[in-house]
């Protein structure tokens, strides 16, 4: 196969084209073709200057070569090939492509071996797009070269301008200026009343040759007026619009037809004259749309059906990816963030079952401790009650034998009340011991709390045998605590003393409780004359469940620790010089500002 191009190959419009006849041609022949290109180049040249030196090479070269076909591209290709086919190939098939089909009408008949496809520039069109985007203009530029081809172009602008049915006040040829001179021209016309058509520019005055797309960009860009144009290439280049003639579609008609002429090579490859001429390719409107947009012109003044190149993408089609990737992002930090907060909240709750179990544990042992102390209790409580029955029981005889005085009475009456309130006092702090209720961190003076709890201690103590000692020594320091969890470590390290002493010789059995200032704090102390403790592991005191005793529970001392801790103190065990033990409990004295966070922290749990 040969490619025969009038025109300068390399032209972008031009690879274009042959690219898209060669990609139909290899997708429509399994075989692929072997092609060979030749060029006239007339449109630079000239087409009689080399004509006969191109002849005579061409001939030379295919004079022992079959050829089955020869597309000739372009008009020189086309007037070439008819006067010379038969000379260099004879009886070879010859597609003629991108010829206008005004061309046929001047040349007449085509040999019988001929077949065509034309194209048909519809100037009118052009011109009827003109008339949407610019109304008002009456003043019309043709731009174009000085070449044979430009000028003809021109001709025929300038020609269809008079059949518009708009009366242009003046029509003007630009003919073959330079690239500035076209610049500083097109700089001083104004949008509302100049249209520039561009034909083509294949050779300025000068005699410089262009390519005739290469202009529309230099000219195009800056402009203030919309160029309109003939070819696909000039609007995706810059033209605003025009009605086009697409070189990508002829050459894929041009590959199907020269597949199809190729695939019936071998047979009569004479052509009925009806067939020979396929119908020209149409030119279609088209517009630049960011163009459109740099003039100010409305893209709506287009027909509906108009291709739009270069209209700007939406943001989500042209940053697609981006947008993916955000949206990938701030999906996984949405999960990370909700993972968070749920197994923050789960956090929580298991904070608060924690806080809740450790308060009915607090509360529970309470009760045992209660508990432990009941016979010494029962006395506390039988002891008053007791006093108020044989008290009653005198005031009864006396009246019976009416030398009460009334004086006497009111003594019994007195005697009655006081061992009353006693009672009540123990049943009191019992019930506060035992009742369920939240735990409130309140500023409390230390001291008198504890001292309070020993009501419960010295009954006790009393009952086993024991030598109670106190001292309190900071009647002034006060601190952040819940009262009823204060007394009950009181009680815990109170009732471990007594127990460690419980075989103790008579001298022995002292227990000591008493407060003291301390770094930062205050401290009490509960010391003993017992067994004593190991002293290379005091922790395992504290730990829950550890016991020696026969019916001990091991929860004694770890829940101690648990108060000091959420009272942000400390506990800490001592063995005694001279035998016994000695527990400490040291906590913060209370700052002046309430403490929030530690009363947030806590509220959550009640005992
Ligand atoms: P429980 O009293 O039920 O055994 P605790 O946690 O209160 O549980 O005490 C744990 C262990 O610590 C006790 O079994 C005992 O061996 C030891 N202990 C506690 N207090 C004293 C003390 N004052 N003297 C000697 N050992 C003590």
């Amino acid at each position: 196969m040969v490619l025969l191009t009038g025109g300068d190959p390399m032209q972008p419009a031009a690879l274009m084209q042959t690219q898209a006849i060669r990609t139909v041609l290899n997708a429509t022949l399994p075989l692929g073709t072997e092609t060979f290109l030749d060029t006239l180049d007339g449109l630079r040249f000239g087409s009689d200057l080399l004509t006969p030196e191109l002849f005579a090479l061409l001939r030379k070269k295919y004079s022992g070569q079959h050829v089955d076909l020869v597309i000739a591209i372009g008009n020189y290709a086309a007037e070439f090939a008819r006067a010379h086919h038969e000379a260099i190939w004879p009886g070879t098939p010859i597609l003629v492509t991108s010829v206008p089909d005004v061309w046929l009408k001047k040349v007449g008949a085509l040999p019988s071996t001929f077949v065509m496809i034309p194209y048909h520039i519809e100037i009118e069109k052009t011109f009827s797009i003109v008339e949407s985007l610019q109304p008002s203009a009456t003043r019309l530029v043709v731009i174009g070269g000085t070449s044979d081809l430009d000028k003809r172009f021109s001709d025929e602008i300038v020609e269809a301008a008079g059949k518009t049915a708009r009366r242009w006040v003046s029509i003007e040829r630009w003919e073959g200026f330079s690239v500035q001179e076209l610049k500083a021209r097109l700089a001083l016309l104004d949008k509302r009343t100049s249209a520039v058509l561009y034909g083509t520019q294949y050779r300025d005055r000068e005699g410089r040759r262009y390519f005739p797309v290469e202009l529309v960009n230099k000219i195009a860009s800056d402009a203030p007026v919309p160029i309109y144009g003939w070819y696909a290439n000039y609007i995706e280049q810059g033209a605003a619009a025009g009605a086009v003639y697409d070189l990508e579609e002829n050459g894929r008609t041009t590959g199907n037809v020269a597949a199809q002429m190729l695939l019936s090579s071998g047979q009569t490859q004479q052509f009925d004259a009806s067939l020979r001429t396929l119908p020209a390719l149409p030119a279609r409107c088209t517009a630049n749309i960011a163009m459109l947009k740099r003039l100010d012109i409305s893209e709506n003044l287009l027909e509906p059906d108009c291709k739009r190149l270069n209209a700007p993408h939406p943001a989500y089609r042209q940053y697609w990816k981006e947008i993916v990737v955000i949206l990938f992002v701030i999906g996984t930090q949405a999960i990370t963030i909700f993972a968070m907060l749920k197994q923050r909240h789960q956090r929580r709750v298991a904070e608060y079952d924690a806080a809740t179990r450790r308060a009915d544990l607090t509360r529970a042992s309470r009760i045992s401790t209660v508990g432990e102390l009941s016979a010494s209790i029962a006395h506390e409580v039988g002891q008053p009650l007791g006093a108020i029955l044989s008290n009653v029981d005198a005031a009864d005889l006396m009246m019976q034998s009416s030398d009460a005085s009334d004086a006497e009475l009111r003594e019994i009456l007195t005697d009655v009340r006081r061992d009353a309130l006693r009672a009540n006092d123990v049943i009191q702090r019992l019930r506060a011991l035992l009742q369920k209720q939240a735990i409130t961190f309140t500023p409390v003076v230390f001291d008198t709390v504890l001292e309070r709890a020993t009501s419960l201690v010295k009954p006790e103590a009393r009952r086993r045998g024991i030598v109670l000692q106190m001292s309190f020594g900071a009647p002034d320091a006060r601190v952040l605590a819940d009262q009823v969890q204060l007394q009950q470590v009181l009680l815990n390290l109170a009732i471990n003393a007594m127990d460690a002493m419980e075989n103790s010789e008579q001298k022995d059995r002292e227990l000591s409780i008493g407060t003291r200032h301390a770094k930062e704090g205050v401290e009490l102390v509960v010391a003993d004359r017992g067994t004593g403790i190991p002293a290379d592991n005091v922790e395992q005191l504290f730990e829950a469940f550890y016991t020696t005793k026969e019916r001990g529970t091991g929860l004694g001392l770890s829940i101690v620790r648990s108060i000091a801790d959420a009272h942000r103190g400390a506990v800490s065990a001592l063995p005694r010089s001279g035998g016994g033990t000695e527990f400490v409990l040291w906590l913060p004295l209370a700052s002046a500002e309430f403490d929030q966070t530690h009363l947030r922290g806590s509220e959550a749990a009640s005992v």
